[in-house]
C-alpha cells in the first residue's frame, strides 16, 4: 500500500547518538540529523527528543508525509521485529520499549525495526556493495563483532531476529571466556577491543622493549592508536592486526562454508585499518576454505560505513523492490 513512496524516514539509536535521515528510494540522503542519545535519561525524554528530530528532517526536506513510507529503525541490543519492540538495549539502558506503537501513533507511518548489524546488511543489499547479490554477507568489525546475512534474497533472521550473532561463534574451545559465557568467541580474537588488549598486553609483558608506543605502557591502548602505530611500521602493531586478521579469517571460513555467499562485505571501525587486516584474512580463507566455495567469493570493504543504519532503516521500505535492487542482474 506504501510501496509506491518513494521516501522513507531511517532512524539509527545507537547508545552515543541518534541519527535520523530522509532517504529516497535511490539511496540518496536528502536530510540528516544527529543528536546525543544521553542514555541515562528514560526513553520516553530520548523518544520526546526523536520526533522532535523527525519533525525537523520533514520540515527541512519538504517532502509530504503522504510520500513517505514509513519509519525504519535501527538498534542495538535485542529486538522484537514483530511486535516492533526494544526487548532489551543495554547501551541504552532500555527494556520494553514499544517503538513501533509510540513511533506509530505519532506519525501515523508505518514502523519496522532492525537490529543495527541487520540494518547494516540491508544497506548494502539495497544500495551498497551487496545490490545485485542474493547471497551476500556483512560483517561489522568494531568495539563487537557482528553481521547480517542475505541467503537466497533473504535476510536471515532467525526465529527471535537473533541471527547473525558472529561475533560469538567459538574458533578456539579453550579460548579465553566471553561476555556471553562462551569460550574463545571471534570477538575475543578479533575485535577493536581484543586488538588494543593484544597490544597492551604485550607492552606490559615487554616493558624494555622499544615500540611505536614509547616505554610509557600506562598510556591506555586502542585500535585507533594500534593503527597509527602500524602506520609507522611498529612490528606490535602490525602482527596485533594479522593476527585478527588470522582469526577473522577463521570465522569467514565458517561463515563461507555454512552459507556459500557470493559477497562479504565488511565495515566497522576496525576495517579502516583494511590495509593490514586484509591480507591476513584473504590468506586464511584461501588456505583454509573449501576452494569451490572460497574461489568465488569476494571480499570488500563497505562505503555505506557511517550511514549504514539510517540507509538500512529506511531500506526495510524497499528492500521488496527488484528493480531498485536489481536483484536480478547475473554477475556470471
Ligand atoms: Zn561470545
Amino acid at each position: 500500500m506504501n510501496n509506491n513512496r518513494p521516501y522513507a524516514i531511517g532512524l539509527d539509536i545507537g547508545g552515543t547518538n541518534i541519527t535520523g535521515a530522509i532517504i529516497r528510494n535511490t539511496g540518496e540522503i536528502l536530510e540528516k540529523i544527529s543528536i546525543d542519545t544521553n542514555p541515562e535519561t528514560i526513553a520516553d525524554e530520548v523518544l520526546e527528543r526523536v520526533y522532535m528530530m523527525i519533525d525537523e528532517l520533514m520540515a527541512k526536506s519538504e517532502i509530504p508525509i503522504d510520500e513517505v513510507a514509513g519509519i525504519g529503525v535501527a538498534t542495538a541490543g535485542v529486538i522484537d521485529s514483530k511486535e516492533n519492540v526494544i526487548v532489551f538495549a543495554n547501551n541504552l539502558d532500555w527494556q520494553n520499549v514499544q517503538i513501533g506503537r509510540l513511533l506509530g501513533d505519532r506519525f501515523a507511518l508505518p514502523i519496522k525495526l532492525t537490529n543495527d548489524a541487520n540494518a547494516a546488511a540491508i544497506a548494502e543489499w539495497v544500495w551498497g556493495g551487496g545490490k545485485a547479490y542474493q547471497n551476500m554477507i556483512y560483517i561489522t568489525v568494531s568495539t563487537g563483532i557482528g553481521a547480517g546475512i542475505i541467503s537466497n534474497g533473504r535476510l536471515i533472521t532467525g526465529c527471535d531476529d537473533s541471527a547473525g550473532e558472529f561475533g560469538h561463534i567459538t574458533i578456539n574451545a579453550d579460548g579465553p571466556l566471553c561476555v556471553c559465557g562462551n569460550k574463545g568467541c571471534v570477538e575475543r580474537y578479533a575485535s577493536g577491543t581484543a586488538i588494543a588488549d593484544r597490544v597492551q598486553n604485550q607492552l606490559k609483558a615487554e616493558p624494555h622493549r622499544k615500540t611505536f608506543f614509547g616505554y610509557e605502557n600506562e598510556r591506555v591502548v586502542t585500535s585507533k592508536i594500534v593503527e597509527e602505530a602500524a602506520d609507522q611500521g611498529d612490528e606490535l602493531a602490525l602482527n596485533a592486526f594479522k593476527e585478527a586478521g588470522f582469526y577473522l579469517g577463521i570465522g569467514i571460513t565458517n561463515l563461507i562454508n555454512l552459507f556459500n555467499p557470493e559477497v562479504i562485505i565488511l565495515g566497522g571501525g576496525v576495517m579502516k585499518a583494511q590495509r593490514f587486516i586484509l591480507p591476513a584474512i584473504q590468506e586464511t580463507i584461501n588456505e583454509r576454505g573449501i576452494s569451490a566455495l572460497t574461489k568465488r567469493v569476494q571480499l570488500s570493504i563497505s562505503s555505506l560505513d557511517q550511514d549504514g543504519g539510517v540507509l538500512g532503516g529506511a531500506g526495510l521500505f524497499f528492500m521488496d523492490q527488484p528493480s531498485l535492487t536489481n536483484n536480478t542482474v547475473d554477475h556470471g
